[in-house]
């Protein structure tokens, strides 16, 4: 599979820089996938496109993701490494967007997973509890309540099972890392923002390759698209001759 070439770096991180946490990853998979249009990405389910994010990163920057979380006892900054392959691949069922359902407790839902768009626009609730609930609502239709039972106050135990059905159908929506704390031994689960993970080495890499066309530029007179075209190893060899 193909990584983001140098040109489609650069116009990825150009076209998301105004964007928001949420949005920037989808900016870097337009330019991943230019026969996707930008509506049909943002309208990926969050699992498959953390998925994609995580194919997009292993043919681009390589087979791992390395990255910092801080120890939630003593703030200790520990280090991880993630082989791409061991995590959750884009699922091979069909997970277009269209409703599934769920019985639970005598109610009767209809639901899908949420997608970019949803994210953003619960993401201005303050309260996780708030944004959750509205995230719901969204993504899901109750067909049948129970006597007694409320349409808009779903119970925990519907709430729980419609999770449990989302993650499922999604597994790189929610992913995990094992950690554990060399100074005080404390064990803990980080979750892993796939997204503003792929978007920070994607900016990273912009930096470094707007330094580099600028030092060619600078030196030989050649134009940016003609110094992008070449490989990373010429450039970097030209570079070296320039300094
Ligand atoms: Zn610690």
């Amino acid at each position: 599979m193909r990584g983001l070439a140098a040109g489609e770096l650069l116009s990825a991180w150009e076209s998301g820089r105004g964007l928001g946490r949420l949005e920037q990853p989808v900016a870097a998979l337009c330019a991943w996938m230019p026969e996707r249009s930008p509506d049909e990405v943002a309208r990926l389910p969050i699992g498959d496109r953390e998925a994609l994010l995580l194919q997009l990163h292993a043919a681009t920057f390589g087979p791992y993701l390395q990255g910092i979380a801080h120890c939630p006892a003593c703030g200790q900054a520990v280090e991880f490494t993630l082989a791409v392959d061991v995590l959750p691949a884009v699922p091979d069922h069909d997970s277009s967007p269209a409703m599934r359902r769920l019985e639970k407790d005598g109610y009767v839902l209809e639901y899908r997973p949420p997608d970019t768009g949803d994210l953003v626009a619960v993401s201005s609730s303050h309260y996780a509890s708030s944004a959750r609930a509205q995230l719901v609502r969204r993504c899901s239709r109750v067909l049948v309540c129970p006597e007694g039972g409320s349409r808009d106050e779903l119970p925990d135990a519907v709430l729980g099972a419609l999770d449990v059905e989302i993650a499922k159908l999604q597994p790189a929506g929610d992913i995990e890392v094992g950690l554990s704390c060399p100074d005080c031994a404390t064990a803990w689960n980080a979750a892993l923002d796939v997204g503003s993970f792929v978007w920070e080495e994607i900016v990273i890499e912009a930096r470094r390759l707007v330094f580099e066309v600028d030092r060619l530029a600078r030196g030989y007179g050649w134009h940016e698209a003609d110094i992008l075209a070449m490989t990373p190893t010429r450039r970097r060899t030209y570079l070296e001759m320039v300094d």
